[in-house]
């Protein structure tokens, strides 16, 4: 496509052309792209954020914010706005069967927002998006990253702007830094040339919401059976998540929908999963659950890959999000991790941009996230038992570890409630 010049438009449509050399042009407008356009603008960096939808998603997906990630959303002044609208979980158990085998308790967590707050993915999006617009950076829907051309110590990118047609127009942008939160088909991370190394099998899930007088709605449950794991979040006034392991969609996929992939983020309609299924399931997975389904309000076969990027970033492009990583959805880790990525990449970039720290401050961005999630993924061994860590724990110390939600220091603390201890790194490497 021929690269147009940003045309002179009308007052109302001035600020939705993008800028050719804006400070700062994120890529994607989920949660994590949008948490990195705010922490931006509030250091007063001049930020552009695009993403190739022509609205927010109007979808629930990740829906379990960490205790970190309400701090963070304090620090750009949205966690009491957010709170207002949020269900509060004050423990995660664990279930085998009906056996209660294990507890995190939130609320001793030494935090300042000690709870999971659960709430809509598109609420969170929403309210991000409204802050963003307050400060003078609206997102500008149906505006794709078309290419990205990164080298000569600069990065050019193209963005193209879609109508109902298609591509309309296409912009030269050349900005300072480029935050690549284009989730897990990301541009970016294709423009860096960074592998996306599948760090275990995929899993698939039943995902689906109901209503129905389940169990107490102030505790978050986990179970295990056999080597399928699934995780049950109230959402408030009788409504739950379920998120439950299986082996394959055969069965499950409602006649309509059998020649459908998988679902993608999108205009895509929920493929309805069939009711018997579910409760068989359910049934199986939490026999404890002794609530008849209710109504199913919606149903989803997604599948989890388990990824890590590479690398996050290198000279003037950088990643975070989806983007440079996946996992399996139990412990909410990759939004909310990716939201503190978001966070941290946005603080550096202003250090740089505003204060003269030198760029190399981005490299330790890199090393410190991949670590993390090498950790998370388990690529640097299990959460280690002590002398009296309960025996059911001790055993299933591996698949607990993606489970539990939360992350650095929370993620420390909440293990050791359950006796366990992050593995000791005794080669920061790669
Ligand atoms: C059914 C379902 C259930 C889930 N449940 C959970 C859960 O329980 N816990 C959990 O942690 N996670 C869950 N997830 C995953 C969670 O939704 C993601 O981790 C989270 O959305 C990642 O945020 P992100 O901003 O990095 O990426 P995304 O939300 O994927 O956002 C990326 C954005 O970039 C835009 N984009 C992509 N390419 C371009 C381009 N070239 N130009 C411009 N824009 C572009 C996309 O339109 C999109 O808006 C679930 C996902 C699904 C589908």
């Amino acid at each position: 496509m021929k690269l147009a010049s940003p045309q002179p438009l009308e007052r109302a449509d001035v600020f939705q052309i993008p800028q050719e050399r804006p400070e700062v042009l994120v890529a994607g407008a989920g949660p994590v792209g949008l948490m990195a356009a705010l922490a931006l603008a509030e250091q007063g960096v001049q930020v552009q954020i695009i993403d190739q939808e022509k609205r927010p998603a109007a979808r629930s997906y990740a829906l379990a914010l960490h205790p970190q990630s309400l701090r963070l959303l304090d620090e750009v002044g949205l966690a009491d706005e957010l709170l207002e609208r949020a269900h509060r979980i004050e423990r995660l158990a664990f279930y085998e069967g009906m056996e209660r085998r294990a507890e995190l308790d939130f609320s001793a967590l030494p935090a300042e927002f000690p709870f999971v707050a659960v709430l809509p993915q598109q609420i969170l999006e929403g309210t991000l998006e409204s802050a963003l617009k307050r400060r003078g950076v609206p997102v500008l829907w149906n505006h794709r990253l078309a290419e990205l051309h990164l080298g000569g110590g600069g990065a050019a990118a193209l963005v193209e702007r879609h109508g109902p047609a298609g591509a309309e127009d296409g912009f030269d942008v050349r900005p300072e830094f480029l935050v690549g939160a284009d989730g897990h088909r990301s541009i970016v991370r294709h423009a860096l040339q960074a592998s996306y190394v599948e760090m275990a099998p995929a899993e698939l899930f039943a995902v689906f919401e109901l209503i129905a007088d389940g169990p107490p709605e102030g505790e978050a449950r986990v179970v295990f059976s056999g080597d399928k794991t699934g995780v049950l979040w109230p959402l408030g006034g009788r409504r739950y998540r379920w998120s439950l392991q299986v082996d394959e969609w055969e069965g499950f996929e409602e006649p309509r929908f059998k020649s459908r992939l998988y679902p993608e983020v999108g205009d895509e309609p929920f493929p309805y999963l069939v009711r018997d299924k579910l409760s068989e399931l359910t049934l199986k997975l939490a026999p404890w659950f002794e609530a008849d389904l209710g109504e199913i309000v919606w149903s989803m076969a997604v599948r989890f890959e388990r990824r890590l990027a590479g690398r996050f970033g290198h000279g003037k492009a950088w990643l975070a999000g989806d983007a440079a990583h996946l996992t399996s959805p139990v412990g909410a880790q990759s939004m909310n991790v990716g939201i503190r990525e978001a966070y941290d990449l946005a603080r550096r970039l202003g250090f740089i941009l505003r204060e003269d720290y030198p760029p190399d401050l981005l490299e330790s961005y890199d090393a410190t996230h991949r670590h993390e999630w090498r950790q998370l993924l388990g690529a640097r061994g299990k959460p280690e038992p002590g002398p009296s860590t309960d025996s059911w724990v001790r055993k299933h110390a591996a698949r607990i570890l993606p489970c539990v939600p939360g992350s650095g220091d929370d993620l420390i603390l909440l293990l050791r409630q359950l006796g366990l201890a992050l593995p000791v790194d005794h080669h920061h490497s790669d």
